[in-house]
């Protein structure tokens, strides 16, 4: 069976989330992108395992779902406005996984680290005992979902290890450069300088919004490693603008990590070899089977720059002018792009391009090392460029609700839904807009600095689009 998971995402008790990040929120909007597995996200945070606990049942497969009370609240309130009355009824239903994200801040080799590294465990009970164990070292888990907690990485992980010995780390966003394993300003050159003699204990690595796979390819530690994709999204309209494909025997915590540890199999130096269970080597049952990825260039980190004095660069121009603000002279925030040069011990990778029968670009390894991934743009995105209307308009928004109600899920939408269909939900302006996203026919301002990067869908058609909408939810990141 194929799952389309996301594992990486915050409730309303972190900085800046939408207030309308809860248990419900999460369950109906996994049902209208089409996710089958939703990380809870902030388990640590006191007041959300108590939401989790009250509002999720185990399903004795190391997942949890909704329990039967609440699942007919959210069908009957939620779902109300939807017309197909079959959309919320489809196929099996979105079970969750105990996910969440610690920001470790600390001191090693003489330097500030910080680095964000997410962790998966089967059971409330494991969370629980972790929860314990930090508390025992002072971290302060009320102050933030996404808690601070001054303890390594490596710490955190034998922690996990130590709770539940099938708990996984997995550095998040590795690239960013403030709060990541990679960053450029606050992370680390290896897995290896990083976790030290626990490295073997990492699987694998979240590329980020500002890094896609073929970027990670050039990394020769992630050769055996696998590359996942989340959306770390702070409101419901955000989840699976990234997401990892799995293909497993059964949907289950221990499948999903048989799936993860996979590409272990490249291992090729014994010590390796001998740190992962053979058992699970080269598995044929449980695999990721694609990635579905953000474009690169429209991650906030994409390219170098200073935000402030508009100040944007390509690697190469930095590598040219350095790394100071031609402006004010102040440190420029060195983008992904650079710092993935900066660390690649090999030229870029030139993917193998395949389309589907559906229109839709895929992107393969040339030795097929890792699974293969396709570029999305959310819909709401593509939507508001054939509309000419901000994401947050009122109709952008309708019609995003019409295009998901008649079609399906909008990962349907995206990738599967047949044109003729699309122009019929909506017209053949969104239909001939699909059509370029798929085949990656599109334009991308990059992002830097902090500032998203902007998907052109038609090079300047004349008409800007016009934010119609202040402050509101939809554009929470
Ligand atoms: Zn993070
Ligand atoms: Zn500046």
């Amino acid at each position: 069976m194929k799952v389309i998971a996301d594992l990486q995402l915050h409730s309303k008790y972190s900085r800046a989330v939408s207030q309308k990040m809860n248990i419900e929120e999460l369950f109906f909007w996994s049902k209208m992108k089409g996710i089958g597995l939703i990380g809870t996200g902030d388990w640590t945070h006191p007041l959300w395992i108590r939401e989790i606990k009250e509002k999720l049942v185990e399903t004795g497969r190391g997942t949890l779902r909704l329990n039967s009370n609440l699942k007919k609240t959210v069908f009957s309130n939620l779902f109300s406005n939807l017309k197909r009355q079959s959309f919320s009824l489809q196929e099996q239903d979105t079970e969750f996984l105990l996910a969440t994200e610690l920001s470790s801040i600390y001191s090693q080799g003489g330097q500030t680290r910080r680095v964000h590294n997410l962790v998966w465990v089967p059971a409330i009970s494991s969370a629980e005992k972790i929860i314990r164990e930090l508390n025992k070292r002072g971290c302060n888990l009320g102050a933030d979902g996404r808690p601070i907690v001054g303890l390594t990485s490596k710490e955190v992980l034998q922690i996990a290890l130590e709770v539940d010995e099938s708990a996984l780390v997995i550095p998040a966003h590795a690239w960013t450069p403030w709060f990541a394993l990679y960053g450029s300003k606050s992370g680390f050159n290896s897995i290896e300088e990083c976790f030290e003699d626990l490295s073997d204990y990492i699987y694998a690595v979240e590329t980020g919004l500002s890094s896609d796979p073929a970027m990670n390819w050039r990394i020769p530690e992630l050769d055996h490693r696998s590359i996942v994709s989340f959306s770390d999204a702070h409101s419901g309209p955000k989840l699976g603008r990234e997401a990892t494909v799995f293909d497993l025997e059964e949907l289950s915590y221990e499948a999903i990590r048989e799936a993860v540890m996979d590409n272990a199999s490249n291992l090729s130096s014994p010590r390796r070899r001998g740190s992962v269970d053979s058992r699970l080597l080269g598995n044929d049952r449980n695999k990721i089977s694609c990635t579905l990825e953000f474009y690169p260039e429209e991650g906030k980190y994409h390219f170098d720059g200073h935000r402030n004095c508009k100040v944007r660069q390509t690697p190469e121009e930095t590598r040219e002018r350095g790394t100071q603000c031609p402006v004010c002279g102040r440190p420029l925030t060195v983008g992904v792009e650079y710092r993935v040069q900066e660390l690649a011990k090999r030229d870029p990778i030139n993917t193998v391009k395949k389309i589907d029968d559906n229109g839709v670009r895929w992107l393969y390894h040339p030795q097929n090392m890792h699974p293969p991934f396709v570029n999305i743009v959310p819909l709401l995105e593509i939507i508001s460029e054939a509309r000419h209307a901000g994401t947050g308009s009122k109709g952008v928004q309708e019609e995003y609700e019409k295009v998901i109600s008649s079609l399906g899920p909008e990962f349907h939408v995206l990738l599967k839904a047949d044109f003729d269909d699309i122009s019929r939900a909506s017209d053949a302006r969104l239909s001939e807009a699909i059509k370029k996203v798929r085949v990656g026919d599109i334009y991308i301002d990059p992002g830097y600095d902090g500032e998203f990067g902007k998907v052109k869908v038609w090079k300047d058609d004349g008409e800007d689009v016009v934010e119609d909408v202040g402050k509101d939810q939809m554009s929470l990141f």
